[in-house]
């Protein structure tokens, strides 16, 4: 089974106007390996503009409610990313989880809502340091995917691409070693194997997030269950394309 390798572009909160532009405009003048999807999630102020310039890939929003519309005030519906040209977005990112508190349940009702509304979902899932060091990684991680499998259908997973992010590597500068990272993707994928089925667990992307830069995602592109990565830091850098281009 071939999976179409992929590469996100988490931009966090940063940027203004002008740098966003600039950033669609290296991406969209750059010569991007062809076989590769690229999606960019820019800051929600910003999905609109960069859904109507961005040429080079999708677009993501950073995050979505699980409701269609209402009184949330702060929040915004998948409905409304995907009225501005948004196809995707990042759900369960470790920020999300460790800074504002979301649970696996929330993120559960949000993958199971913006699926719903058609858009396509990266899942983030990953362990903190203290869980990595105390065995738990594929118990913390095996179940931020339960928490997902209970709320959607076995057809539902062909718009889900998994992130595995260990949490201590994202924004560190540490990541995971290829051997690190295949071990959890394989995991995942066995996982996926047992508990949804053989099926999905061969078609789902898994994507590995963590200080992924210029320099070390050749050798991490080069494992078997490592399907493409959601960069942070790095995607708003010129050697983004470097990442983009990293299987050439
Ligand atoms: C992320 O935010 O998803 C991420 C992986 O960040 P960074 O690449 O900066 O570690």
């Amino acid at each position: 089974m071939t999976r179409q390798f992929i590469v996100g572009g988490n931009w966090k909160m940063n940027g203004s106007q002008a740098t966003v532009d600039s950033l669609v405009q290296g991406l969209n003048s750059a010569t991007l390996d062809k076989s590769v999807e690229v999606v960019v999630a820019p800051p929600a102020l910003y999905v609109a503009k960069v859904a109507q310039t961005f040429k080079a890939g999708q677009v993501a929003g950073q995050n979505t409610y699980c409701a269609s519309k209402g009184a949330f005030t702060g929040e915004i519906s998948p409905e409304m990313l995907k009225d501005v040209g948004a196809q995707w977005v990042i759900l369960g990112h470790s920020e999300r989880r460790h800074v504002f508190g979301e649970n696996d349940a929330l993120v559960a009702k949000k993958v199971k809502h913006a699926l719903a509304v058609g858009m396509q979902v990266m899942f983030c899932v990953g362990e903190t340091l203290d869980e990595r060091e105390a065995n738990r990684t594929t118990e913390v991680v095996f179940q931020q995917l339960q928490a997902v499998a209970d709320a959607i259908d076995e057809a539902e997973w062909a718009h889900v691409v998994i992130a595995y992010e260990p949490v201590w590597a994202i924004g560190t500068g540490k990541v995971a070693t290829p051997e690190q990272a295949q071990e959890v993707h394989a995991a995942i994928r066995g996982w996926l194997s047992d508990k949804v089925s053989a099926a999905v667990s061969q078609a789902t992307r898994i994507m590995y997030g963590g200080s992924v830069n210029a320099g070390n995602c050749k050798e991490l592109g080069k494992k078997p269950d490592v399907d493409g990565f959601l960069v942070g830091g790095a995607s708003l850098k010129p050697e983004f394309i470097d990442i983009i281009n990293c299987q050439q």
